[in-house]
């Protein structure tokens, strides 16, 4: 089939460099499709520099990727050759064990992520066993929806988990790649939506993305004012804020899911946990269902991430911009192999 050019992180220091690898012949189970766009995802960064201990090298990073597909294997049936596809945070899981079986593939203890032991999507094309390879509808802009694949999956799912009805009121504590996602889902869910930020300058955005009301983040007086008044919070940052004052904000029975990732460990009064019967939890990713009615769900509520492009030959320069926390509100890669 031939070789596949991509950019490739071969140590934790220094630049991706360009690079290819000879693909072995296409799987039965499995999807190729030729990238055209893919998003740059924080979490490309932490396995390029091997933040998490996970990374094995070399790799081509990028999970947010869409393109046609180009080849199928004989098994494939839910996507044809020329149709567009997405392929986010995973590519393959077992298939058999009992988390797979519900549905629940994203949670299989053998689930494989698309840019550890596999080559992602800053490449001419990407694999995916088929059940991953989600397609996207016509109705979605394939140049900005890249995004939607992780950070829209990863902001879409706690909807649906926790049970959030049109009629609660829902926090959005940071309004980033994920934070203005879940903002435009959770306006389009039908809830009363308080976005949480440290940014004075994204308030206006943030009311344009759906928010009815903005907090600052870092102030624990102006956290508090919204004591007892939120149903469900969704921490969308990955560093530490005063989580006592967040667990205040939730009403009896409400609940606070992360889906960013918080190193420092979460201090909170378990008092008021139990005498308000509260839930704080975390939320992993989609599966593949929901992630395809999470793209759905944007088609016909005309969400779409707000996205800055770069050629996939400048990405190197897109990671500076990322990490310089200028990013507005998503990168995405434009390929140009
Ligand atoms: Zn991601
Ligand atoms: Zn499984």
């Amino acid at each position: 089939m031939g070789a596949i050019n991509g950019w490739v992180a071969k140590q934790s220091t220094g630049k991706l460099q360009l690079f290819n690898y000879e693909p072995k012949s296409l799987g039965d189970e499995e999807v190729e499709i030729a990238v055209e766009y893919c998003g740059l995802c924080h979490s490309d960064v932490s396995i390029a520099h091997n933040n998490w201990g996970l990374t094995q090298y070399p790799v081509i990073p990028g999970h947010e990727a869409i393109g046609k597909v180009t080849a199928i294997g004989k098994n494939v049936l839910n996507v044809k050759v020329g149709d567009y596809a997405g392929v986010g945070w995973h590519v393959g899981s077992c298939m058999h064990c009992e988390l797979c079986l519900e549905g629940n593939h994203n949670l299989c203890n053998d689930v494989r992520p698309t840019i550890i032991g596999n080559h992602g999507g800053f490449a001419e094309k990407i694999r995916t066993k088929w059940i991953w390879a989600i397609p996207v509808p016509k109705a979605l802009d394939v140049s900005s929806a890249g995004p939607l694949l992780c950070a829209g999956a990863t902001v879409f799912a706690p909807f649906e988990n926790f049970g959030i009805k049109p009629t609660h009121h829902v926090g959005i504590v940071g309004i980033g790649g994920l934070g203005h996602l879940a903002l435009q889902f959770a306006n389009a869910w039908g809830c009363e939506v308080t976005a949480f930020s440290s940014t004075a300058d994204k308030k206006d955005e943030a009311i344009g993305f759906g928010a009815h009301h903005v907090i600052n983040s870092r102030s624990t007086d102006d956290i508090l004012s919204m004591t007892n008044k939120l149903d469900f919070l969704l921490i969308t940052v990955n560093n530490k804020l005063d989580w006592s004052a967040y667990v205040k904000t939730l009403k009896k029975n409400g609940k606070m899911a992360f889906v960013g990732l918080v190193l420092d460990p979460v201090e909170t009064s378990v008092v008021d946990l139990v005498v308000g019967q509260k839930l704080i939890a975390g939320s992993a990713n989609a599966s593949p269902s929901a992630t395809s009615r999470m793209l759905e769900f944007a088609a016909r509520h005309k969400i779409a991430p707000l996205v800055e492009h770069f050629p996939m030959s400048k990405v190197n320069e897109a990671i500076d911009h990322l990490l310089s926390g200028k990013a507005r509100y998503r990168v995405v890669l434009d390929a140009d192999f």
